[in-house]
């Protein structure tokens, strides 16, 4: 309730709630695109009672359920693998079982007191002597620093300062060599059994333990302990030990002779969310075999919060996703109601399309082309429409106008009687859904208004929509989709762009050409896609395909992959294990 005096009027309302119900529910059944249906839609969805619909909660059942349900009022027909739902699992946490247990030398130490294990730790029993390696770093190029020279780790454990000399800072010329995963996996590549890490000077407390992506687990043991417990191992001062480190810049390693000992329990915790999927069959005998995906995110960052993306970390604060992407869904919406009620005009399908978890990782629609619920290869095109609300001055950016032959034209064509401003950019991958149908090879359009000063923030509440250039927007789509829908040539792929964010390449020296799944569980990385003529392909590497080893080093994951990706140089010949129906293949790949 965003205050009192709304408050009492929503009584007086309730009071008559047939009066309100007809009124949806006669909103609702009109098949026409109106701004009254559309605002009524970004306002259920962006109210407070459904408290930033963050995948998993309450907020975002009952956005499923006002999604599924209008699919139903417009006669869509269900299109998920249960009616119009598409469940999938989805981590929402991680927990410490007070099964787990350490004893360094003779003393036992205290769960979340003096010791908690990390997200990205493996589960199990063990035991081993310790050896301190300083900041635990391999560093090869202008630094050149090794912990590890002269140090044989096998079948012990490594005890490693968080951090670099200086501190942890952007500006460290350590800084690409201080991520947690980074150091763990160094150390086991030297055979450690596990990883004890402990804080610089001054700083003794121990991090939360919270779920993120890059949660999965790393293969070994890895758990911080607190600076009194380091102390004790190292049997001198820590503090002493850090400051030689710091002012020589020389390693400082060396055997401990007391054993640690013990064993973790991290249960992943995870529930059910589902994507909403509907289709809009066509009528031609054969286009109709072909599909239009139109499709938006309906998820948002519920409170907000560390590490959720917001722009206010620290409100935690409803975060009512107005714009993002209550917009985009409401258009979804009353296009579908349109199409649905002019369905004898298509040719060919259309596949309607709420998208989960998209903050979270484009996980939904990741989930969705790999395990689609129609033939992928018959996508003629995938239209998103994330951030359609905040239009100005007639201006709608549409993206990956370049993935297909027929973009360019087709929307200067129909823009003939809608005159909006059309800034359009060629590139196929994006922050978005539409990417994980690109990487896929399915020419995509991405519509967005631009971001704004109230972008993943409380702020975003359906106030600022500008509802006019909203209808502009979604009518524009409609005639897109229809004429999409009956034309006799079908788009033909282009690739436009890279098929990965700017920011993963950049820390990569070479490539393989391969898009990485974020999403499987396999053991290994599998392969979304490959890029026509890359090094993978060349070597002979499938979509599908598992990466389980590279240079004779053990890949588990996406992020194992990315560790090794940024060890290996150009022009290189790679040695890769892959798996292909559970059968072993060896590959060299030519960087
Ligand atoms: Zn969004």
């Amino acid at each position: 309730m965003k205050n009192r005096h709304h408050f009492f009027l929503l009584i007086l309302i309730f009071g008559c709630t047939n009066s309100i119900q007809v009124s949806n529910e006669t909103l609702s059944s009109k098949p026409e695109i109106t701004e009254a249906e559309l605002l009524s839609h970004i306002k259920y969805l962006s109210a407070d009672e459904r408290t930033g619909r963050f995948p998993g909660t309450q907020g975002s059942k009952e956005a499923i359920d006002y999604i599924s349900n209008k699919f139903k009022s417009s006669d869509v027909t269900p299109a998920g693998t249960d009616g119009f739902l598409q469940p999938f699992e989805f981590i929402t946490g991680i927990k410490v079982d007070n099964t787990t247990r350490l004893t360094t030398g003779l003393n036992s130490a205290m769960l979340h007191k003096d010791f908690i294990p990390l997200e990205f730790s493996s589960n199990g029993k063990f035991e081993g002597s310790v050896v301190f390696v300083g900041y635990g770093f391999v560093i090869e190029d202008s630094i050149s620093w090794n912990d590890y020279k002269g140090i044989d780790l096998e079948g012990k454990w490594a005890l490693i300062i968080r951090g670099a000399p200086g501190g942890v800072h952007p500006h460290s010329k350590f800084k690409d060599y201080l991520s947690l995963r980074k150091k763990a996996m160094i150390a086991k590549d030297k055979n450690a059994l596990g990883v004890l890490f402990v804080n610089q000077n001054g700083d003794n407390d121990l991090p939360k333990l919270k779920h993120s992506p890059n949660s999965l687990s790393i293969g070994i043991p890895v758990i911080q302990i607190k600076r009194n417990l380091a102390n004790q191992l190292v049997s001198q001062k820590l503090n002493d030990l850090q400051i030689k480190l710091d002012e020589t810049s020389q390693p400082q390693s060396f055997m401990i002779t007391k054993q640690v000992s013990g064993e973790i329990n991290l249960k992943r915790e995870s529930t059910l969310i589902s994507n909403v999927i509907g289709v809009i069959p066509g009528n031609d005998p054969k286009l109709k075999k072909e599909y239009i995906v139109l499709g938006a995110h309906f998820d948002h960052l519920g409170y907000g919060g560390e590490g959720s993306g917001s722009l206010a970390p620290d409100s935690k604060l409803i975060h009512n996703g107005a714009d993002d992407n209550s917009s985009g869904t409401a258009a979804i919406l009353e296009l579908s109601s349109k199409l649905s009620k002019n369905r004898n005009l298509l040719k060919r399908s259309v596949v309607v399309m709420g998208y989960n978890a998209e903050e979270e990782g484009l996980l939904g629609s990741k989930f969705f082309v790999n395990n689609p619920t129609i033939d992928l290869s018959s996508v003629a095109a995938m239209i998103n429409l994330d951030m359609i609300g905040r239009m100005s001055n007639q201006t709608v950016t549409i993206g990956g106008t370049g993935t297909s032959n027929l973009f360019e034209s087709m929307l200067k064509e129909t823009n003939k009687s809608h005159n909006l401003k059309l800034a359009m950019s060629p590139e196929g991958f994006g922050p978005s859904d539409h990417a994980s149908f690109y990487v896929n090879d399915i020419p995509v359009l991405f519509f967005f208004t631009g971001t704004h000063t109230d972008y993943h923030k409380p702020s975003d509440d359906w106030q600022g929509i500008n509802i006019k250039g909203q209808k502009k927007i979604t009518d524009f789509v409609y005639d897109l989709t229809m004429s999409l829908s009956r034309r006799a040539e079908k788009p033909v792929f282009k690739e436009s762009g890279p098929k990965q964010s700017s920011q993963v390449r950049s820390n990569f020296k070479v490539t393989f050409g391969i898009m990485p799944s974020y999403g499987s569980d396999a053991k290994g990385l599998k392969i979304d896609g490959v890029r026509k003529d890359g090094p993978a392909e060349k070597a002979g590497i499938k979509k599908g395909d598992i990466i389980i080893s590279i240079k004779g080093k053990e890949v588990n994951n996406v992020y194992d992959y990315m560790y090794r990706l940024e060890e290996l140089k150009a022009g290189e010949v790679v040695k890769t294990i892959i798996l292909r129906d559970g059968e072993k293949i060896v590959l060299s790949i030519n960087l």
